[in-house]
């Protein structure tokens, strides 16, 4: 099975939704909670979702 999404940037390989990374089923993913993810895809949206924890207290220590 294959899968194109309206969002993703073929120019940049990025996702027009979310403004960075594509990461299939990562949270506001248009696939989040919709498919299963393998173990590796899971670790990678854990580890978006701390950067983009990290991110948003730095910025609001600002
Ligand atoms: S992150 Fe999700 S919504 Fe964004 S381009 Fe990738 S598949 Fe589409």
């Amino acid at each position: 099975m294959t899968f194109h999404c309206k969002n993703y940037n073929l120019e940049n390989g990025k996702c027009k939704r979310l403004s960075g990374e594509c990461v299939p089923a990562r949270k506001g993913c248009v696939l989040e909670g919709r498919i299963a993810v393998s173990e590796e895809l899971a670790e990678r949206i854990q580890r978006i979702n701390e950067e983009i924890l990290q991110s948003s207290r730095k910025k609001s220590n600002k």
